[in-house]
């Protein structure tokens, strides 16, 4: 049996970026970057009004308030572009190019302009430099603005665009096939009849798997039938990167992803971890390259598991400079149980108390069987291997769930 930490590093060791491809921008939200992000020119490309106002000489506006000629108007994308002598002013507009000469911008609240448009009063001073940007201040042309393995956000997306990425290199999704085993299940769609339920597995790991930037393709259900499922997998790994199973992965008789793995000659990197619940997941690679996760049939062993290897694969392979869940102190608001042999990760409500601080909510639960109790987790507390409880008021280590 193998820790989950060494698990995670497994996962992390056999997984390689995918390659890159060319998306158009508005594609390109969640993707992660492929290459830098290139600033092409400055910014502000000019130095820029900050403020509706006046371009002014500082030293003109020194002994306040006093009379300037108005010699023109700058805005937005129409600048003024003449040499401000001493005396003058520019009416200007947020976002507009401050002209020659000009070295500060005094704000249209702290000035008159009188009747006939051509003389504007400035009531008070204003320093030097004053509502201007200068050119290159934020930016300058050549600095890179993004880095490889970024996930691109909704604000990205504005960095993207400003500098002329109308497509950008991200790397590939992967491509994820999920396959429930199990005789007793039947479709979504389906009226379960005697001993039987319905499939829930392939719904919430197809989720989280698109949560992780996968692209899934729900594969028929199999049943317990070592040939099926030998033809499915075969035929799946033809097209995906990862295949993500539930169930048949325990000690039963029926518990056949093991050995089907085992005859399709697969390379088996895991399949006992020390943790709970979700002991027997099981990690592998068929010969053609493509990745199995084996992960039980229990429903909440299932997110579980899923979220702390398959999810990492997923985002290793997209590139992500952080791929695992990133674990978080917080303070354990009920008191909890461990296991000896292995480490625990049970469903809790995260919240922020008026303090700042985090608070985990242990839910009171059924067991890895109780996904209905499970929707409502937000995260996950760790409990050490060999820690026999935890006294509410105590600090825990805790991931939160990708939702
Ligand atoms: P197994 O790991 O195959 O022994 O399954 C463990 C438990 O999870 C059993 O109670 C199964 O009925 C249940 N189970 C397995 N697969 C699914 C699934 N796809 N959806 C819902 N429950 C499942
Ligand atoms: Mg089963």
């Amino acid at each position: 049996m193998i820790s989950v930490a060494e698990a995670i590093q497994i996962v992390r060791q056999q997984t390689a970026v995918l390659p890159a491809e060319r998306v158009e921008l508005p594609r390109a939200l969640g993707r992660v970057l492929a290459q830098n992000v290139v600033a092409d020119s400055d910014l502000p490309p000019f130095n820029r009004s900050q403020m509706d106002g006046y371009a002014v000489r500082a030293d003109d506006v020194k002994y306040a308030p006093v009379r300037l000629r108005i010699a023109g108007e700058s805005a937005a994308g129409r600048g003024w572009h003449n040499q401000l002598e001493e005396g003058q002013a520019v009416r200007i507009m947020t976002g507009a190019p401050v002209p020659e000469g000009a070295d500060s911008v005094q704000q249209v609240e702290l000035t008159h302009e009188l009747k006939d448009g051509t003389v504007v009063e400035l009531l008070e001073s204003v320093e030097t430099g004053k509502h201007i940007v200068a050119r290159g201040a934020e930016i300058k042309a050549g600095e890179i603005v993004a880095n490889t393995g970024t996930t691109i956000s909704a604000a990205t997306m504005a960095v993207l665009a400003a500098f002329g990425y109308a497509t950008v290199e991200v790397f590939r999704r992967p491509r994820v096939g999920v396959l429930a085993t199990g005789t007793e299940l039947v479709d979504v769609d389906q009226k379960p009849g005697q001993d039987q339920i319905r499939d829930s597995n392939n719904y919430s790991i197809g989720a989280y798997a698109e949560l992780s930037g996968a692209t899934v393709e729900r594969l028929p259900l199999t049943g317990d039938e070592t040939s099926l499922l030998q033809r499915q997998i075969a035929e799946a790994a033809e097209r995906c990167d990862v295949i993500v199973t539930s169930g048949g992965v325990s000690m039963g008789v029926y518990d056949l992803t093991k050995s089907t793995l085992k005859e399709l000659e697969a390379e088996i990197f895991f399949e006992r971890i020390a943790i709970r619940p979700g002991k027997p997941t099981v990690f592998a690679r068929l010969p053609n390259g493509t990745f199995v996760f084996g992960l039980p049939g229990n429903p909440v062993s299932v997110s579980v598991t899923f979220n702390l290897f398959a999810r990492t694969a997923l985002l290793a392979m997209q590139g992500a400079a952080e791929p695992a869940l990133k674990q978080e102190t917080a303070v354990l608001a009920r008191g909890v149980k461990g296991t000896a042999d292995r480490e625990s990760y049970l469903p809790a409500q995260l919240t922020t108390n008026d303090d700042a601080q985090l608070i985990a909510f242990p839910l009171k639960w059924g067991g890895s069987s109780d996904f209905v109790a499970f929707a409502v987790a937000t995260g996950l507390v760790i409990v050490p291997a060999g820690v026999k409880s935890i006294e509410a008021g105590s600090l825990v280590n805790v991931l939160r769930l990708p939702q």
